[in-house]
Protein backbone atom coordinates (compact mmCIF):
# COMPACT_ATOMS: atom_id res chain seq x y z
CA UNK A 1 0.00 0.00 0.00
CA UNK A 2 1.78 3.36 -1.15
CA UNK A 3 2.68 5.08 2.79
CA UNK A 4 1.46 8.44 1.16
CA UNK A 5 -2.17 7.19 0.54
CA UNK A 6 -2.68 8.75 -3.12
CA UNK A 7 -4.87 5.35 -3.95
CA UNK A 8 -5.76 6.95 -7.26
CA UNK A 9 -2.08 6.92 -7.90
CA UNK A 10 -1.63 3.41 -7.59
CA UNK A 11 -0.81 0.45 -9.69
CA UNK A 12 -0.46 -3.36 -9.20
CA UNK A 13 2.80 -4.69 -11.25
CA UNK A 14 1.64 -7.88 -13.35
CA UNK A 15 3.31 -10.99 -13.84
CA UNK A 16 4.77 -9.55 -17.45
CA UNK A 17 5.99 -6.40 -15.51
CA UNK A 18 3.34 -3.75 -16.73
CA UNK A 19 1.16 -2.04 -14.22
CA UNK A 20 -2.68 -1.89 -13.97
CA UNK A 21 -4.32 1.47 -12.76
CA UNK A 22 -6.22 0.22 -9.04
CA UNK A 23 -9.07 2.68 -9.87
CA UNK A 24 -10.79 1.63 -13.24
CA UNK A 25 -14.38 2.32 -14.87
CA UNK A 26 -16.19 -0.43 -15.09
CA UNK A 27 -19.05 -0.22 -18.26
CA UNK A 28 -21.49 -3.13 -18.07
CA UNK A 29 -25.03 -2.23 -18.30
CA UNK A 30 -23.97 1.26 -19.50
CA UNK A 31 -26.28 1.73 -22.33
CA UNK A 32 -25.14 3.25 -25.67
CA UNK A 33 -26.23 7.22 -25.01
CA UNK A 34 -24.72 7.00 -21.58
CA UNK A 35 -21.29 5.27 -21.49
CA UNK A 36 -19.56 8.21 -23.64
CA UNK A 37 -20.44 10.57 -21.60
CA UNK A 38 -19.27 8.20 -18.52
CA UNK A 39 -15.66 7.22 -20.16
CA UNK A 40 -15.40 11.29 -20.56
CA UNK A 41 -16.18 12.64 -17.19
CA UNK A 42 -14.04 9.92 -15.22
CA UNK A 43 -11.08 10.31 -17.42
CA UNK A 44 -11.45 14.13 -17.29
CA UNK A 45 -11.57 12.96 -13.33
CA UNK A 46 -8.29 11.15 -13.07
CA UNK A 47 -8.97 7.77 -14.10
CA UNK A 48 -6.88 5.81 -16.26
CA UNK A 49 -7.90 2.62 -16.33
CA UNK A 50 -11.82 1.60 -18.54
CA UNK A 51 -13.36 -1.52 -18.15
CA UNK A 52 -15.45 -2.99 -21.43
CA UNK A 53 -16.42 -6.25 -23.40
CA UNK A 54 -16.96 -7.23 -26.57
CA UNK A 55 -20.53 -8.71 -24.60
CA UNK A 56 -21.46 -5.41 -23.86
CA UNK A 57 -22.62 -4.19 -26.71
CA UNK A 58 -20.91 -0.33 -25.77
CA UNK A 59 -16.89 -0.56 -27.21
CA UNK A 60 -17.71 1.83 -29.91
CA UNK A 61 -18.92 4.57 -27.74
CA UNK A 62 -16.44 3.85 -24.77
CA UNK A 63 -14.10 4.69 -27.61
CA UNK A 64 -15.98 8.04 -28.24
CA UNK A 65 -15.87 9.00 -24.50
CA UNK A 66 -11.91 7.98 -24.69
CA UNK A 67 -11.66 10.57 -27.26
CA UNK A 68 -13.78 12.88 -26.19
CA UNK A 69 -11.62 13.33 -22.53
CA UNK A 70 -8.70 14.66 -24.43
CA UNK A 71 -6.48 12.34 -22.38
CA UNK A 72 -3.65 10.68 -24.38
CA UNK A 73 -4.48 6.97 -25.83
CA UNK A 74 -1.01 6.20 -23.95
CA UNK A 75 -1.95 7.19 -20.25
CA UNK A 76 -5.03 5.17 -20.20
CA UNK A 77 -5.55 1.65 -19.42
CA UNK A 78 -8.14 -0.12 -21.78
CA UNK A 79 -9.24 -3.88 -21.15
CA UNK A 80 -11.73 -5.46 -23.11
CA UNK A 81 -12.93 -9.07 -23.42
CA UNK A 82 -13.38 -12.10 -26.17
CA UNK A 83 -17.15 -13.25 -25.86
CA UNK A 84 -18.08 -17.02 -25.61
CA UNK A 85 -19.46 -17.59 -28.54
CA UNK A 86 -15.80 -16.45 -29.99
CA UNK A 87 -13.18 -18.81 -28.88
CA UNK A 88 -12.74 -20.70 -31.83
CA UNK A 89 -12.81 -16.31 -33.33
CA UNK A 90 -9.67 -15.33 -31.02
CA UNK A 91 -8.58 -13.31 -33.78
CA UNK A 92 -11.57 -12.14 -35.31
CA UNK A 93 -12.63 -11.04 -31.83
CA UNK A 94 -9.49 -9.18 -30.93
CA UNK A 95 -10.08 -7.37 -34.32
CA UNK A 96 -13.72 -6.40 -33.86
CA UNK A 97 -12.96 -5.29 -30.83
CA UNK A 98 -9.99 -2.80 -31.87
CA UNK A 99 -12.18 -1.62 -34.32
CA UNK A 100 -15.23 -0.59 -32.25
CA UNK A 101 -13.06 0.84 -30.15
CA UNK A 102 -11.17 2.88 -32.45
CA UNK A 103 -7.48 2.08 -31.11
CA UNK A 104 -4.34 -0.26 -32.11
CA UNK A 105 -4.47 -1.94 -28.99
CA UNK A 106 -5.48 -2.95 -25.90
CA UNK A 107 -3.69 -3.22 -22.72
CA UNK A 108 -5.71 -6.54 -21.32
CA UNK A 109 -7.19 -8.85 -23.36
CA UNK A 110 -9.57 -11.61 -21.50
CA UNK A 111 -11.36 -14.42 -22.09
CA UNK A 112 -14.51 -13.10 -20.70
CA UNK A 113 -15.96 -16.94 -19.24
CA UNK A 114 -14.00 -20.53 -19.49
CA UNK A 115 -17.48 -21.17 -21.34
CA UNK A 116 -16.89 -21.82 -25.50
CA UNK A 117 -20.19 -21.79 -26.55
CA UNK A 118 -21.80 -22.44 -29.84
CA UNK A 119 -22.46 -19.24 -31.73
CA UNK A 120 -25.43 -20.90 -33.97
CA UNK A 121 -26.49 -21.99 -30.44
CA UNK A 122 -26.01 -20.24 -27.31
CA UNK A 123 -27.72 -23.17 -25.08
CA UNK A 124 -24.51 -25.62 -26.41
CA UNK A 125 -20.78 -26.11 -25.64
CA UNK A 126 -18.59 -26.28 -28.14
CA UNK A 127 -17.95 -30.18 -28.73
CA UNK A 128 -14.38 -30.17 -30.33
CA UNK A 129 -13.25 -26.38 -28.10
CA UNK A 130 -12.71 -25.85 -24.46
CA UNK A 131 -11.08 -23.03 -22.49
CA UNK A 132 -7.71 -24.56 -22.93
CA UNK A 133 -7.48 -24.20 -26.83
CA UNK A 134 -9.22 -20.51 -26.54
CA UNK A 135 -6.33 -19.94 -24.21
CA UNK A 136 -3.57 -21.31 -26.75
CA UNK A 137 -4.84 -19.27 -29.08
CA UNK A 138 -4.82 -16.23 -26.95
CA UNK A 139 -1.87 -16.90 -26.56
CA UNK A 140 -0.52 -15.92 -29.85
CA UNK A 141 -1.91 -12.43 -29.78
CA UNK A 142 0.91 -10.36 -27.36
CA UNK A 143 3.60 -10.69 -30.36
CA UNK A 144 1.12 -9.17 -32.70
CA UNK A 145 1.47 -6.04 -30.45
CA UNK A 146 -2.26 -5.35 -30.66
CA UNK A 147 -2.90 -6.62 -27.05
CA UNK A 148 -0.66 -5.83 -24.35
CA UNK A 149 -1.20 -8.62 -21.71
CA UNK A 150 -3.78 -11.37 -21.82
CA UNK A 151 -5.72 -12.82 -18.71
CA UNK A 152 -9.15 -14.52 -17.81
CA UNK A 153 -12.23 -13.61 -15.93
CA UNK A 154 -14.58 -15.93 -14.29
CA UNK A 155 -11.70 -18.91 -13.28
CA UNK A 156 -12.03 -20.96 -9.80
CA UNK A 157 -9.50 -22.70 -8.51
CA UNK A 158 -10.61 -26.15 -10.61
CA UNK A 159 -10.43 -23.92 -13.83
CA UNK A 160 -7.41 -22.32 -13.63
CA UNK A 161 -5.38 -26.01 -12.54
CA UNK A 162 -7.03 -27.52 -15.80
CA UNK A 163 -5.57 -24.44 -17.65
CA UNK A 164 -1.91 -24.14 -15.88
CA UNK A 165 -1.43 -27.49 -15.82
CA UNK A 166 -1.75 -27.71 -19.75
CA UNK A 167 0.86 -28.55 -21.66
CA UNK A 168 0.12 -25.81 -24.21
CA UNK A 169 0.01 -23.49 -20.97
CA UNK A 170 2.69 -21.33 -21.62
CA UNK A 171 1.38 -17.89 -20.52
CA UNK A 172 0.14 -16.96 -17.23
CA UNK A 173 -2.68 -15.44 -17.06
CA UNK A 174 -1.50 -11.96 -15.85
CA UNK A 175 -5.34 -11.14 -14.38
CA UNK A 176 -7.96 -13.07 -13.35
CA UNK A 177 -11.21 -10.45 -13.22
CA UNK A 178 -13.58 -11.92 -10.60
CA UNK A 179 -16.62 -11.63 -8.58
CA UNK A 180 -15.45 -9.85 -5.10
CA UNK A 181 -17.07 -7.37 -2.55
CA UNK A 182 -17.69 -8.10 1.28
CA UNK A 183 -20.21 -10.99 0.41
CA UNK A 184 -18.10 -12.58 -1.62
CA UNK A 185 -14.98 -12.06 -0.47
CA UNK A 186 -13.33 -16.09 -2.11
CA UNK A 187 -10.55 -16.06 0.05
CA UNK A 188 -8.85 -18.91 -1.10
CA UNK A 189 -9.19 -18.14 -4.49
CA UNK A 190 -7.52 -14.77 -3.87
CA UNK A 191 -4.89 -16.68 -2.04
CA UNK A 192 -4.12 -19.35 -5.39
CA UNK A 193 -4.47 -16.00 -7.71
CA UNK A 194 -1.88 -14.72 -5.37
CA UNK A 195 0.48 -17.55 -4.99
CA UNK A 196 0.45 -18.27 -9.05
CA UNK A 197 1.12 -14.58 -9.75
CA UNK A 198 -1.98 -14.23 -11.05
CA UNK A 199 -3.42 -10.21 -10.22
CA UNK A 200 -7.03 -10.52 -9.45
CA UNK A 201 -9.60 -7.68 -10.45
CA UNK A 202 -12.69 -7.23 -8.39
CA UNK A 203 -15.91 -7.06 -10.80
CA UNK A 204 -19.67 -5.88 -9.10
CA UNK A 205 -17.04 -4.50 -6.13
CA UNK A 206 -20.00 -2.30 -4.80
CA UNK A 207 -22.22 -5.20 -5.10
CA UNK A 208 -23.87 -4.52 -8.83
CA UNK A 209 -27.68 -3.27 -9.52
CA UNK A 210 -29.33 -2.54 -6.43
CA UNK A 211 -26.51 -3.42 -4.56
CA UNK A 212 -27.73 -5.31 -0.86
CA UNK A 213 -24.23 -3.58 0.16
CA UNK A 214 -25.82 -0.15 -0.18
CA UNK A 215 -28.54 -1.06 3.32
CA UNK A 216 -26.13 -3.26 5.10
CA UNK A 217 -26.47 -1.82 8.65
CA UNK A 218 -23.08 -2.50 8.84
CA UNK A 219 -21.23 -0.43 6.35
CA UNK A 220 -23.57 2.30 6.66
CA UNK A 221 -22.15 2.93 9.80
CA UNK A 222 -18.60 2.45 9.16
CA UNK A 223 -18.96 4.72 6.37
CA UNK A 224 -20.48 7.40 8.70
CA UNK A 225 -18.03 7.34 11.42
CA UNK A 226 -15.24 7.85 8.35
CA UNK A 227 -17.04 10.15 6.60
CA UNK A 228 -16.95 8.53 3.62
CA UNK A 229 -19.92 7.26 1.52
CA UNK A 230 -20.51 3.32 1.70
CA UNK A 231 -19.19 2.68 -2.06
CA UNK A 232 -16.04 4.10 -1.43
CA UNK A 233 -15.50 2.41 1.51
CA UNK A 234 -16.09 -0.57 -0.37
CA UNK A 235 -13.98 0.10 -2.61
CA UNK A 236 -11.07 0.36 -0.04
CA UNK A 237 -11.72 -2.89 1.06
CA UNK A 238 -10.94 -4.08 -2.31
CA UNK A 239 -7.70 -2.00 -2.79
CA UNK A 240 -6.28 -2.99 0.49
CA UNK A 241 -6.67 -6.50 -0.06
CA UNK A 242 -4.44 -5.83 -3.29
CA UNK A 243 -7.19 -5.90 -5.95
CA UNK A 244 -7.80 -3.56 -8.81
CA UNK A 245 -11.66 -2.12 -8.26
CA UNK A 246 -13.76 -1.60 -11.26
CA UNK A 247 -16.63 0.49 -10.07
CA UNK A 248 -19.60 1.20 -12.81
CA UNK A 249 -21.35 4.07 -12.70
CA UNK A 250 -22.87 6.03 -15.86
CA UNK A 251 -24.11 9.24 -13.50
CA UNK A 252 -21.33 11.99 -13.28
CA UNK A 253 -21.45 12.63 -9.45
CA UNK A 254 -20.98 9.06 -8.32
CA UNK A 255 -18.24 8.41 -10.86
CA UNK A 256 -16.09 11.44 -9.35
CA UNK A 257 -17.19 10.68 -5.78
CA UNK A 258 -15.75 7.21 -6.21
CA UNK A 259 -12.93 8.17 -7.27
CA UNK A 260 -12.23 10.10 -4.36
CA UNK A 261 -10.01 7.87 -2.10
CA UNK A 262 -6.60 9.45 -1.71
CA UNK A 263 -5.92 10.57 1.55
CA UNK A 264 -7.69 7.90 4.10
CA UNK A 265 -7.66 4.24 4.76
CA UNK A 266 -9.40 1.38 6.70
CA UNK A 267 -8.01 0.61 10.14
CA UNK A 268 -6.91 -3.40 10.62
CA UNK A 269 -10.09 -3.35 13.14
CA UNK A 270 -12.53 -1.49 10.18
CA UNK A 271 -11.10 -4.22 7.21
CA UNK A 272 -11.80 -7.26 10.11
CA UNK A 273 -15.26 -5.99 10.40
CA UNK A 274 -16.01 -5.97 6.79
CA UNK A 275 -14.22 -9.53 6.19
CA UNK A 276 -16.82 -10.58 9.09
CA UNK A 277 -20.07 -9.38 7.55
CA UNK A 278 -22.02 -13.05 7.05
CA UNK A 279 -24.21 -12.14 4.41
CA UNK A 280 -23.62 -13.85 0.78
CA UNK A 281 -24.77 -13.56 -2.50
CA UNK A 282 -23.07 -13.64 -6.07
CA UNK A 283 -24.28 -11.33 -8.85
CA UNK A 284 -22.82 -13.54 -11.45
CA UNK A 285 -23.80 -17.60 -11.63
CA UNK A 286 -23.26 -19.31 -14.29
CA UNK A 287 -27.17 -21.00 -14.92
CA UNK A 288 -27.20 -19.04 -17.92
CA UNK A 289 -23.97 -20.37 -19.83
CA UNK A 290 -24.37 -24.01 -21.24
CA UNK A 291 -21.90 -25.44 -18.56
CA UNK A 292 -20.95 -25.30 -15.42
CA UNK A 293 -17.85 -22.74 -14.58
CA UNK A 294 -18.36 -22.35 -10.53
CA UNK A 295 -17.86 -25.61 -7.99
CA UNK A 296 -18.72 -23.70 -4.84
CA UNK A 297 -17.57 -20.72 -2.96
CA UNK A 298 -13.84 -20.56 -4.24
CA UNK A 299 -13.25 -23.56 -6.35
P1 LIG B 1 -20.79 -2.33 -9.41
O1 LIG B 1 -20.54 -3.23 -8.27
O2 LIG B 1 -19.73 -1.46 -9.92
O3 LIG B 1 -22.10 -1.47 -9.05
C1 LIG B 1 -22.71 -0.66 -10.00
C2 LIG B 1 -24.05 -0.14 -9.46
O4 LIG B 1 -23.83 0.73 -8.34
C3 LIG B 1 -24.81 0.67 -10.49
O5 LIG B 1 -26.19 0.42 -10.28
C4 LIG B 1 -24.46 2.11 -10.15
O6 LIG B 1 -25.51 3.00 -10.50
C5 LIG B 1 -24.34 2.02 -8.64
N1 LIG B 1 -23.38 2.99 -8.08
C6 LIG B 1 -22.09 3.20 -8.44
N2 LIG B 1 -21.51 4.14 -7.68
C7 LIG B 1 -22.45 4.55 -6.81
C8 LIG B 1 -22.48 5.53 -5.77
N3 LIG B 1 -21.40 6.25 -5.48
N4 LIG B 1 -23.64 5.70 -5.08
C9 LIG B 1 -24.74 4.95 -5.36
N5 LIG B 1 -24.79 4.02 -6.31
C10 LIG B 1 -23.65 3.82 -7.05
O7 LIG B 1 -21.42 -3.24 -10.57
P2 LIG B 1 -21.02 -4.03 -11.84
O8 LIG B 1 -21.66 -5.36 -11.72
O9 LIG B 1 -21.30 -3.20 -13.02
O10 LIG B 1 -19.44 -4.29 -11.73
C11 LIG B 1 -18.45 -3.35 -12.07
C12 LIG B 1 -17.79 -3.67 -13.40
O11 LIG B 1 -17.15 -4.93 -13.35
C13 LIG B 1 -18.76 -3.84 -14.57
O12 LIG B 1 -19.32 -2.63 -14.99
C14 LIG B 1 -17.87 -4.53 -15.57
O13 LIG B 1 -16.99 -3.59 -16.18
C15 LIG B 1 -17.14 -5.51 -14.65
N6 LIG B 1 -17.85 -6.82 -14.59
C16 LIG B 1 -17.22 -7.89 -15.16
C17 LIG B 1 -17.82 -9.12 -15.16
C18 LIG B 1 -17.10 -10.27 -15.77
O14 LIG B 1 -17.75 -11.30 -16.04
N7 LIG B 1 -15.82 -10.17 -16.02
C19 LIG B 1 -19.15 -9.35 -14.57
C20 LIG B 1 -19.70 -8.17 -13.93
C21 LIG B 1 -19.04 -6.97 -13.95
P3 LIG B 1 -25.47 4.07 -11.73
O15 LIG B 1 -24.66 3.51 -12.84
O16 LIG B 1 -26.91 4.19 -12.06
O17 LIG B 1 -24.90 5.34 -11.17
Amino acid sequence: MASTLEHTKLKFKLNTGDEIPAVGLGTWQSAPGEVRNAVKVALQKGYRHIDTALAYGNEKEVGEGIRDSGVPRSEIWITTKLDNPWHKRVEEGITSSLQSLGVDYVDLYLMHWPSSTDPNDLKKHLPDWNFVKTWAEMQKLPASGRVRNIGVSNFGIRNLEILLNDPSCKIVPAVNQIELHPNNPSPKLLEYCKQKGIHATAYSCLGSTDSPLYKDEKIIKLAESKGKTVQQVLLMWGLQRGTSVIPKSVTASRIEKNYELDGWELTADEIKALDSLTGRFKVCGDAWLPIKVFFGDDE
